[in-house]
């Protein structure tokens, strides 16, 4: 009843506001919602732990969005970008996840980014129950860190005004909040993107009274475990965040790929809501070289939840190969 009641407020929250960032223009594809009258028909919670090193990380779904990825990636025609959905047996609309990240340190509870809260309307803003379900409540919540400031990242942060994460510190890069704060850039955004700029003020704007937003510059150690990286072009303070523990490691990428079946092939392929298209796609064919050499564990925030895996070099572009399900919480043996 808990989750009905929150999805309802969201939805209530949402009408009347345009989804923007990764979000669905209204009316985008054809399903229809099933009414929720029993737990029988509402998707289980979306979480799922894995060990890495001392550490526990919960990847957490915040929904999906149908996202019309035929208008919104650059660099190839609505038709090539069709063909290569086709090609897999997709639709350019299928759903896309929003996932977060939650790292219990045993002494802290470190979550990566918030998921949309009221700004998408019911398809998402389900994190603060599946925290809940998934054994940490949003007021246990110490710190959280963003990869950036768009909604589907930080709109949870912050639903109706109030703090969502009310003992919460806030984590985000100084080019990041300087760029959202200006009204300069906000000005210089197209019509489509200055909304981004309100909603952005909005999430932040709690914590910043409460004192609880904290800044950094350059590839930063945020806590023994957690070191922010700086991946600049999808947004100018976009982060990465590279965990770490007893010689395991993973790195959260943000949004360096948002559509799986074309981005991993053809990294140059851009979308529309990157601030920076070119500085994107030099960002993304960087790192996934360097991710293609290193096999790096990846946790992603839009590929399918829960976003885990590998890349490896395929001809001039790169192959995503999901981490196998563990339906046992394991630890690598030393
Ligand atoms: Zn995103």
């Amino acid at each position: 009843m808990r989750f009905l009641s929150i999805v309802t407020g969201l939805a209530l929250a949402a009408a009347g506001s345009l989804p923007l960032a990764l979000a669905a223009p209204q009316g985008a594809g054809s399903d229809v919602e099933i009414a929720v009258t029993s737990p029988a028909q509402q998707q289980a919670p979306g979480y799922y732990r894995f060990k890495l090193g001392e550490l526990t990380i919960t990847v957490l779904s915040d929904g999906t969005a149908a996202i019309p990825w035929d208008e919104i990636l650059k660099g190839m025609s609505p038709e090539e970008i069709q063909a290569t959905f086709e090609k897999v047996g997709e639709t350019t609309r299928r759903d896309t996840s929003i996932n977060a990240f939650l790292i219990d340190t045993g002494s802290r509870r470190i979550l990566i980014d918030a998921g949309a809260g009221a700004l998408f309307g019911a398809c998402c803003g389900r994190l603060p129950t599946v925290l809940q379900q998934a054994g940490y409540p949003a007021e246990t919540i110490d710190a959280v860190l963003l990869t950036h400031v768009h909604g589907d990242h930080s709109g949870g942060l912050t639903v109706a005004g109030e703090r969502v994460f009310p003992n919460a510190d806030i984590y985000l890069s100084q080019a990041e909040y300087d760029y959202w704060m200006s009204d300069d850039e906000r000005a210089r955004a197209g019509e489509s993107h200055k909304k981004m700029f309100a909603e952005g003020r909005a999430a932040l704007a709690p914590y910043e009274a409460a004192g609880r937003l904290h800044f950094f510059t350059g590839e930063t150690a945020l806590f023994p475990e957690i070191t922010a990286i700086p991946a600049p072009g999808h947004t100018p303070g976009h982060s990465f965040y590279r965990i770490a523990s007893q010689g395991q490691h993973v790195l959260v990428v943000g949004d360096i790929i948002h559509a799986a079946e074309v981005q991993f092939a053809r990294p140059d392929v851009t979308a529309d809501f990157d601030a920076d298209p070119a500085q994107a796609r030099a960002t993304r064919e960087r790192t996934l070289a360097e991710l293609a050499e290193t096999h790096e564990l990846i946790a992603a925030e839009h590929v399918t939840f829960p976003g885990l895996g590998h890349v490896t070099q395929n001809g001039s572009g790169y192959q995503w190969t999901a981490q196998p399900y563990q339906g046992r919480i394991t630890k690598a043996a030393k």
